[in-house]
C-alpha cells in the first residue's frame, strides 16, 4: 500500500496497559476495544445506553454525550481520548482537551461537522470536490441550480447521515419545497453538482502523531436506500484510479494533519475522475472488511495512531466482500448460522459474522456484518445471492 513520512517530534506514546476513554459506544467503539485489547489497552466507553455493544465489553459511564460532569470523569479515567462519532459537542472536546489527552485535537472535528468546512479543507488539500455553493436563501438556491444544471443535491452542511437532510433537485419546480424542508434544520444549507457517477470509493487513511502515514486498499461501495450495503475490495477499477484514490486520502491526511483515521468517501465518474463527496474522522462502515481481510485492520490502526506506535502493515490478504447485516437481515442470518452453511462450501468462502450486541433488531439498524472471504470476487458474490438473506431489500 501506499505509504509516505514526514518529519515532526515524536511525541508522547501511550503504552499498552494504559487507558483508552471512548465518547460513543456503538458498533465502533465496541470493534476499537475489541481490537486494542488484544494489543493489552483498557477501555472506558461514555454512552447514555447502557450494555451497549461497547459497554458489554468495556467500562462505561452512563451519561449524555454532552453532560460535562461525566465527560470530566471520562478525562480522569482516560490516559488518551478518542471519539467514535464525530458530531462531539465543541465544548466537551474542549474540555477533554483541557482536562486529558486527545490526540486527534479538536480542528478535525470542527472541520468535518460541517460540510462547507470541510469541503474547503479538502480543496486546500489540493484534492476535487463536486462544485458547490452556500445557499443562504431560495433566490440564492435558484441561481445556484440555474448554474449547475439539473439534477442537483441540496444537503444540510451539519447533522446529515445516511442520505438524511438531503434533496435531490430534479426541477425548478422543487424548489420552495426542497429549500423549505432543508431550511427549517436551521442549519446552513449547501448545493452540490450531481455527480453521475460510475462506483462510489472510499479509502480509509491513518496518520500518528509522529506523522506516519498509510492507506487501506480502496474499497468499492454499493448503497441501497442510502445504506451501505456491501464493500467490495479489491475494488474493480483501474491500478491508477486505485493509486488516485490512495494518494488523495494520503494528501488529505496530511494536510489536515489528521491524528488516528480518516475515511474518505469518493465518487468516479466515467471519464475515471474522483470527487470527494465526504470525510469522516473516525473507523468507517466501509472499512469493516479490514478486520479479517487485511495484516491489520482499521481499529487496530486506530488505536495504533491515537497511542503514536508504529502503524501496521495495511497489506489485503484476500478478496472479500462485506455486507451489513440491518435488522431485518438477523434472523434469517442466525438461522443460516445454525446449520451447516453448504452455499460457503459450494463457493469456497469463509462467511465471517460480526454482531454487535444489540438487543432490538430494529428495520434498517445496523446490527453487524458479514466478511465474506474468498478466492474471487464473484465467489463472495455469489454466496450472498445463495442465502437470499439480501434478496429484496
Ligand atoms: P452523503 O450523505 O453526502 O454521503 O450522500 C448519500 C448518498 O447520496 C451518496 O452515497 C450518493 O449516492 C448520493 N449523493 C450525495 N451527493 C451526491 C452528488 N453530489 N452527486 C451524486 N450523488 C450524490
Amino acid at each position: 500500500m501506499m505509504e509516505s513520512r514526514v518529519s515532526t517530534s515524536p511525541e508522547k506514546i501511550i503504552a499498552p496497559g494504559s487507558t483508552i476513554g471512548v465518547l460513543g459506544g456503538g458498533q465502533l467503539g465496541r470493534m476499537m476495544a475489541l481490537a486494542g485489547s488484544n494489543l493489552g489497552y483498557r477501555f472506558v466507553t461514555l454512552d447514555p445506553m447502557p450494555d451497549g455493544p461497547c459497554g458489554q465489553i468495556a467500562e462505561q459511564i452512563i451519561a449524555n454525550y454532552d453532560d460535562k460532569d461525566a465527560a470530566r470523569q471520562l478525562a480522569a479515567l482516560s490516559d488518551v481520548i478518542t471519539y467514535e462519532f464525530e458530531n462531539v459537542d465543541a465544548e466537551v472536546a474542549a474540555m477533554l482537551m483541557a482536562e486529558s489527552y486527545v490526540p486527534q485535537g479538536s480542528e478535525l472535528l470542527y472541520t468535518t461537522q460541517h460540510r462547507l468546512r470541510e469541503k474547503r479543507a479538502i480543496e486546500v488539500a489540493g484534492v476535487r470536490v463536486a462544485p458547490y455553493a452556500e445557499i443562504t436563501s431560495e433566490d440564492d438556491l435558484r441561481t445556484a441550480v440555474e448554474r449547475f444544471g439539473l439534477p442537483c443535491v441540496l444537503k444540510t452542511a451539519t447533522g446529515g447521515y445516511d442520505g438524511k437532510g438531503q434533496w435531490v433537485i430534479r426541477s425548478m419546480d422543487e424548489i420552495p419545497e426542497a429549500y423549505a424542508t432543508l431550511a427549517a434544520a436551521k442549519t446552513e444549507l449547501v448545493l452540490e453538482q450531481f455527480i453521475r457517477f460510475t462506483k462510489e470509493l472510499s479509502v480509509i487513511a491513518a496518520r500518528s502523531p509522529r506523522g506516519e502515514v498509510k492507506a487501506f486498499p480502496v474499497a468499492e461501495n454499493i448503497h441501497v436506500n442510502n445504506i451501505l450495503h456491501l464493500s467490495i475490495v479489491p475494488a474493480r477499477v483501474s491500478f491508477d484510479v486505485k493509486d488516485q484514490a490512495e494518494a488523495l486520502a494520503i494528501r488529505i491526511a496530511e494536510s489536515m494533519n489528521v491524528v488516528g483515521l480518516i475515511a474518505v468517501e469518493l465518487f468516479l465518474t466515467e471519464d475515471g475522475e474522483l470527487f470527494v463527496n465526504e470525510l469522516a474522522p473516525r473507523p468507517h462502515n466501509s472499512g469493516h472488511y479490514t478486520m479479517e481481510a487485511c495484516r491489520t485492520s482499521q481499529f487496530e490502526q486506530h488505536v495504533r495512531a491515537i497511542c503514536n506506535l508504529p502503524l501496521g502493515d495495511t497489506m489485503l490478504l484476500t478478496p472479500v466482500v462485506m455486507v451489513n447485516v440491518l435488522g431485518e437481515h438477523v434472523e434469517p442470518l442466525l438461522a443460516l448460522m445454525a446449520q451447516e452453511d453448504e452455499a460457503a462450501v459450494a463457493f469456497n468462502v469463509a462467511p465471517k459474522v460480526h454482531l454487535y450486541g444489540k438487543k432490538e433488531a430494529k428495520e434498517k439498524r445496523k446490527m453487524g456484518h458479514v466478511n465474506v472471504l474468498a478466492d474471487h470476487l464473484d465467489d463472495a458474490l455469489a454466496w450472498i445471492d445463495k442465502t437470499q438473506i439480501w434478496r429484496n431489500q
